[in-house]
């Protein structure tokens, strides 16, 4: 689950039985569906899930910090390894499909051109001049001079730490000795005026001095001045050359594997779990102790976000295989890394898929996910996305809500990887048993896991993805209101986009 962008909302915290006042509508009647699945009835095995939870949310893999390569490959390796003895086939050559991660910046050699004038900064437009010059040097607002126009080689002293607007000499030619004086002389900055068309960009460098080049006429008028005859100093004029930052990117992998559909192959449905998580107390600035961590904890073990869905997402991949079940829409079993900083993984597959089947030629028809699906409790279970399509209140009309309690919630909650396949109107649920006091700190451990409620929702989940993937029109429905759009708030916070609500607890 990713950390709020607008705010971590207090109101968030598991309230939605408490809809006093609400009046859910009621749901649809049934309508039956025969049910032609091909193969046994999957069974969920809740130890072979636990044991998956256990291991990605030990100490070992330190948090699943998407960053730090080491810990998310070895996880990466583990699940595709489940796969693989699993017999289940994979995306790619080997389950693991990499791709880009913002890792950071660094500078560029693109320049912002500010120029300050009697008190007010202008920002050049960028194409108005081009950089030349290199990205290990800056000049942050100082002073111009004038570089003496009437001699072709005389620098001022003054140029010595200010920003130099080399104006073309009189009657000479711009030379490789005039500019190579003026270096010499130590400016912070080269501004240089051109009579005649801009060379290309970064075709006359200057090694350790941001430089830029600008056109006679743009110069005359930005600077606000007379054609220069002299050197001068300008008075309350001051130049920033700063290297525009570029992101750098270090390939991250999603985990995917695929079972193949008999009749519409190119028709994909995903069923997806983010598998990263957010390292450690000393990596970035997400991973908090616990409030009442008596021993010291530095690992956000992530065992509820999301080691959890991820589990589950394996287990259930697992038991539709293992009950010999053929969909006839394909199945991805998706794990998604790089979803802590911002749904990464997701955005890569909603947006750009791979180049490997069966995303090469085929479109994905609809998204389940599952984040922070294995703290069950007195709120019960909420999916969220039911306004997505028409289809989903239907869909979930018959299936057997496993004695758990469960909202069903219009909206779209913009807080994990669903959003991703939302933004290019793909219907989606979201499974999600709330936020609790230990999230996003050390004490989201796998002893604090409700695994019988995981197993339940497991069945849940499995039945509606089976309906979905044995061919299911999934027409995509638009949101009636901004409110049952992408909003900040977890499903089952808001009363008013309700859906649904089954209490079905003895
Ligand atoms: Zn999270």
């Amino acid at each position: 689950m990713l950390r709020s962008r607008w705010r971590l909302a207090g109101c968030a915290f598991g309230l939605w039985l408490t809809t006093a006042g609400c009046s859910p509508n009621a749901v649809q009647t049934a309508t039956a569906h025969p049910t032609e699945t091909v193969g046994n009835t999957p069974r969920i095995d809740s130890e072979r899930m636990f044991a998956v939870l256990e291991h990605l949310a030990s100490d070992t893999l330190a948090g699943r910090y998407s960053l730090s390569a080491t810990h998310i490959r070895a996880a990466a390796r583990y699940l595709a390894d489940a796969y693989r003895d699993a017999g289940i086939a994979s995306v790619g050559p080997d389950y693991l499909v990499d791709f880009p991660l913002v890792a950071g910046s660094e500078p560029s050699d693109d320049f912002h051109f500010w120029i300050e004038r009697n008190g007010t900064s202008v920002r050049v437009d960028d194409d108005a001049f081009v950089t030349m010059g290199t990205s290990d040097a800056r000049a942050t607002f100082a002073e111009v001079v004038v570089v003496d126009p009437s001699s072709p080689t005389r620098v001022d002293d003054r140029v010595s730490g200010a920003v130099a607007l080399v104006w073309p000499p009189d009657g000479a030619a711009r030379s490789a000795d005039r500019l190579a004086a003026i270096v010499s002389a130590g400016p912070a900055a080269m501004v240089v005026v051109h009579d005649d068309a801009l060379p290309p960009k970064n075709t006359e460098m200057f090694p350790g001095i941001a430089a830029v080049a600008i056109e006679r006429s743009r110069a005359l008028e930005l600077f606000g001045i007379e054609e220069p005859k002299r050197a001068r100093a300008l008075p309350d004029t001051r130049v920033s050359l700063a290297p525009k930052p570029r992101e750098t990117f270090t390939p991250v992998p999603n985990v995917l594997a695929t079972l193949a559909g008999s009749e519409r192959p190119e028709e994909i449905v995903v069923l997806g779990a983010h598998y990263d998580h957010i390292g450690t107390t000393g990596q970035g600035i997400f991973c908090r102790p616990s409030p009442d961590d008596s021993e010291p904890d530095s690992v956000c073990n992530g065992a509820d976000d999301n080691a959890s869905g991820t589990a589950m997402v394996l287990e259930i991949a697992r038991a539709l295989a293992g009950s010999g079940y053929q969909p006839r829409r394909t199945i991805v079993f998706a794990h998604f890394a790089g979803e802590e900083l911002g749904l990464h993984g997701s955005h890569a597959i909603a947006n750009d898929p791979p180049e490997l089947p069966p995303f090469r030629g085929g479109r994905v028809v609809a998204m389940i996910n599952l984040d922070m699906v294995g703290r069950l409790g007195e709120p019960g279970l909420a999916i969220g996305g039911i306004g997505s399509s028409s289809a989903w209140m239907e869909i979930l009309s018959n299936v057997d809500e496993h004695g758990m309690s469960v909202v069903y919630e219009r909206a779209i909650s913009g807080r994990s990887d669903h959003a991703s396949f939302y933004e290019k109107d793909i219907p989606i649920l979201f499974f999600f048993t709330g936020v609790h006091d230990d999230y996003h700190r050390a004490g989201d451990e796998a002893a604090k896991i409700n695994l019988e409620g995981m197993t339940s929702i497991a069945h849940m989940v499995t039945d509606t993805l089976q309906i979905v993937a044995d061919g299911r029109p999934m027409p995509f429905t638009a949101p009636r209101s901004p409110a049952e759009g992408i909003v900040p708030r977890m499903p089952g916070t808001d009363p008013s986009t309700l859906e649904h609500r089954a209490d079905s607890s003895p």
